[in-house]
């Protein structure tokens, strides 16, 4: 069987679903989105600032469709450049709370959205080729079946894995090897999280600690991929004596029980660059990956998924500008972060000989 669309989007977490919502929302074209995921599993990143609110007000999604399933965060805490604990309260920030989101149900609503809006979901699919010839035929497999998709744009919203930028070898640039080790728990009766993120620095890497809807509770340890190697962290027991190594995460770490899961995430940062006038762009972690410490994931993947939509719509007005001022746009973004990022690591520096420290201690933009 063959279907026709003007815009097929690969990928449906938040870039993917953002921008077939805003296409479906504000155009007339014909838009699937395929999903390999049925979002059964844990997904990564969970805490949003209040401008996320804004952000999907534009796609027809409004604050208590979100405020009823997900937690609200109040605060972030950070022992970081020293032990003490600083809390900076939301409430200083004019903007309200940010939320700690249910990622299974979050990129569902979105999808749901999309559905609503008109788009054709595929979820879950399967790609098993794609052939760029002129427009776009890409073959998927969804519920048993064979399907042959025509498109005359597609957008690459796979998330790091950038199925299309990696097969076009568009030039990225890659900053490090960061990666996570998640351990996810339930929080037993009688014991109160507060709500917010908490983050505390180590020797080798930090600690993330944020709570989750459903009375559960995500720790994380943030490093880099060989350092993790060296560690021999993948054991309930070598986890724990490492997390109770910390002043203030440990302080919740006791309480905890046996980790439901451990998941091990690539976070490293990178950006690639996007063709102007060709029929694709990407969007999302596709296009751009930031360091969780920078908090940018969800809302920068809301928000190209957005402009991607405008770069497509661009692309059949035959107006190219739109694609170009997004492709310099990431760029300027990028160079803005890694300054960003360099003031967050440059602030700790307890730990002169430590590898990981060492690594941050230089200026990306002076290399
Ligand atoms: C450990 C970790 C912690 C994070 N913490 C935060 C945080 O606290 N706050 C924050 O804002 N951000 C955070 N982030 C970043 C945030 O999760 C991402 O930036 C965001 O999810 C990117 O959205 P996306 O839609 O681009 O990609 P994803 O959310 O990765 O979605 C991509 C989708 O594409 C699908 N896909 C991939 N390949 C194919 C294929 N071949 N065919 C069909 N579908 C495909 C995947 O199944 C997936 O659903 C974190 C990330 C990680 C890894």
């Amino acid at each position: 069987m063959t279907e026709n669309f003007d815009v097929v989007i690969i990928g449906g977490g938040p870039a993917g679903a953002a921008a077939a919502i805003t296409l479906g929302r504000y155009t007339k074209l014909k838009v699937a989105i395929i999903e390999k995921a049925e979002f059964d599993d844990y997904r990564a990143g969970e805490s949003v600032s209040p401008s996320i609110f804004t952000m999907l007000a534009y796609l027809g999604i409004e604050r208590p469709q979100l405020e009823n399933v997900h937690l609200p965060s109040y605060a972030h805490a950070a022992a970081w450049g020293s032990t003490e604990l600083i809390v900076r309260d939301l409430l200083f920030t004019g903007q309200g709370n940010g939320l700690h989101l249910d990622r299974q149900k979050f990129d569902t609503l979105l999808l749901t959205e999309a559905t609503n809006r008109g788009v054709i979901v595929y979820q879950p699919a399967s790609l098993v080729e794609i052939n760029h010839d002129g427009d776009w035929q890409i073959e998927i497999i969804t519920n048993g079946n064979e399907l042959l998709l025509n498109s005359r744009y597609l957008i690459d919203c796979s998330g790091k894995i950038a199925v299309i930028v990696k097969m076009k070898q568009c030039r990225v640039h890659k900053e490090d090897s960061l990666i996570g080790l998640y351990a996810y728990y339930n929080v037993p009766d009688g014991l109160v999280l507060e709500q917010k993120t908490v983050l505390e620095t180590t020797l080798n890497g930090w600690y993330y600690m944020t709570p989750l809807p459903g009375k559960k509770v995500a720790i994380a340890f943030i490093t880099d991929a060989d350092i993790l190697k060296g560690l021999d962290l993948n054991n309930p027991d070598s986890w724990l004596s490492h997390g109770m190594g910390t002043l203030h995460i440990a302080q919740t770490l006791r309480h905890l029980n046996t980790p439901l899961a451990f998941k091990h995430y690539a976070i490293h940062s990178r950006v690639a660059l996007l063709p102007v006038k060709d029929n694709w762009t990407a969007a999302g972690d596709a296009a751009t990956c930031y360091d969780p410490i920078s908090s940018m994931g969800i809302g920068n993947a809301i928000s190209s998924g957005i402009t991607s939509a405008r770069v497509a719509e661009g692309f059949f007005n035959g107006n190219f500008e739109v694609a170009q001022s997004y492709s310099r746009s990431l760029l300027d973004h990028f160079e803005t972060y890694l300054k960003m990022r360099h003031g967050f690591y440059t602030a700790e520096n307890r730990w002169p000989d430590s590898l990981f420290w060492q690594r941050r201690s230089k200026n990306p933009l002076e290399r």
